[in-house]
């Protein structure tokens, strides 16, 4: 049973194809979502895959848009929609799984709203779109403006004129920016002073930031932004906002008014609009009943492995929450699966 067909779920249920458990008999996709293309179909329509960091294809297919201009909420989700058809991967959609238990007889039941399933092994792939984060300061609530997260921005048209204070210091933070900097009074505000880094991210560097991640997803702790680790690459829109000067940090703000935020050392900036660009946590509600939460509110993973419990494997989760990452994962979990499950069949409805 795989839940979720995001990057992750998609090539967990096709490398658990080839190690045995055929779609439909041995293995279904429970997606909540009413379309293919996972949390891709969702994002704002400027992103496009030329302003992405670059998506990687699926195992066994590749991608090949028609051109890097095109949104990304597009391109992608008619990729995977191909890729469902090609492998007669089994998606059953919308299903939202509600919750995941344990039977008495070693077996997961999987609730969802529009019924249940028992499974012998359950790989969760739900990603983290559904759960943007967005911090506490004082004073939130009294904000007489709009406040939203990344997850409902459509566009910058909407911004015009007015002044927009954006939170965050991650790659979705400095993009949207330089879309609203040139129709709004924008202001940057993040926790730490951004590190930008010119050129590529090299494979040394790469191995070593996601051990450092697995290492916290091993203990149980929240892992660091992915920008905290590998810096804002200057990507030429970067470039481009940093050359009109759209990129001036200010550290967080203390509290917030109703007419704007607020220091302790008497700044004041007038806002409109305050947009949290400050991340997400992983989706993993459904499987509070397993009882597997660290006091962070993570599941400690060894692999993909869930620690006490290796049935349940996470992936697109921790260290390989990025396609790449996502498309290891995949394969890590159907084999780990297959060692664990020798004989028979993933799910049962
Ligand atoms: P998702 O794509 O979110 O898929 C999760 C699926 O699970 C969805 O279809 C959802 O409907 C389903 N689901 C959720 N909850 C339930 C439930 N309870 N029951 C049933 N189904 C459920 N990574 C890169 O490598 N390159 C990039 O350029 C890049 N750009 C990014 C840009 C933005 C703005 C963001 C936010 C992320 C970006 N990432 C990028 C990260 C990347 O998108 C993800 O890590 C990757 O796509 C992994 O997808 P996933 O399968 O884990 O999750």
């Amino acid at each position: 049973m795989v839940i979720g067909a995001g990057q992750a779920g998609l090539s967990a249920a096709y490398h658990l194809a080839r190690q045995g458990f055929a779609p439909g008999r041995g293995s279904v996709v429970l997606d909540a979502d009413a379309a293919p293309g996972g949390a891709w179909q969702h994002r704002w329509r400027s992103l496009t895959l030329a302003t992405t960091h670059r998506v990687h294809e699926l195992p066994g297919l590749p991608f090949t848009p028609a051109s890097e201009d095109l949104p990304a909420a597009d391109a992608v989700p008619a990729y995977f929609a191909e890729y469902e058809r090609r492998f007669g991967l089994d998606v059953r959609r919308p299903v939202r799984v509600s919750a995941v238990r344990r039977t008495g007889d070693g077996r997961f039941l999987v609730e969802a709203d529009v019924g249940t399933w028992r499974a012998r092994g359950v790989v969760n792939a739900t990603g983290t779109w559904t759960r943007p984060f967005v911090p506490r300061y004082p004073g939130q609530e009294t904000f007489r403006g709009r406040q939203l997260h990344t997850v409902e921005y459509r566009g910058a048209a909407e911004f015009a004129g007015r002044a927009v204070v954006v939170v965050g210091g991650g790659a979705s933070a400095v993009q949207l920016l330089g879309e609203i900097a040139p129709v709004a009074r924008t202001t940057w505000v993040t926790r730490r002073p951004p590190v930008f880094r010119e050129g590529p991210f090299g494979e040394e560097e790469g191995r070593a930031a996601v051990a450092r991640v697995e290492a916290a997803v091993r203990a149980g702790r929240m892992p660091g932004s992915v920008v905290g680790v590998t810096g804002l690459v200057v990507t030429p829109w970067v470039r481009r906002a940093l050359d009109d000067g759209v990129l001036t940090r200010l550290p967080v703000f203390d509290r917030i008014t109703p007419d704007g935020v607020a220091w302790d050392d008497g700044r004041f900036v007038a806002a409109d609009v305050i947009l949290w660009a400050t991340g997400f946590r992983a989706a993993v509600g459904h499987l509070a009943p397993l009882r597997l939460r660290t006091r962070d509110g993570v599941i400690p993973v060894e692999g993909t492995s869930a620690v006490g419990e290796p049935r349940l494997q996470l992936v697109g989760y921790g260290p390989s929450a990025s396609t790449i990452g996502a498309n290891r994962a995949g394969r890590t979990a159907a084999v780990t699966l297959r060692r664990l499950l020798a004989d028979g069949g993933l799910a049962r409805s």
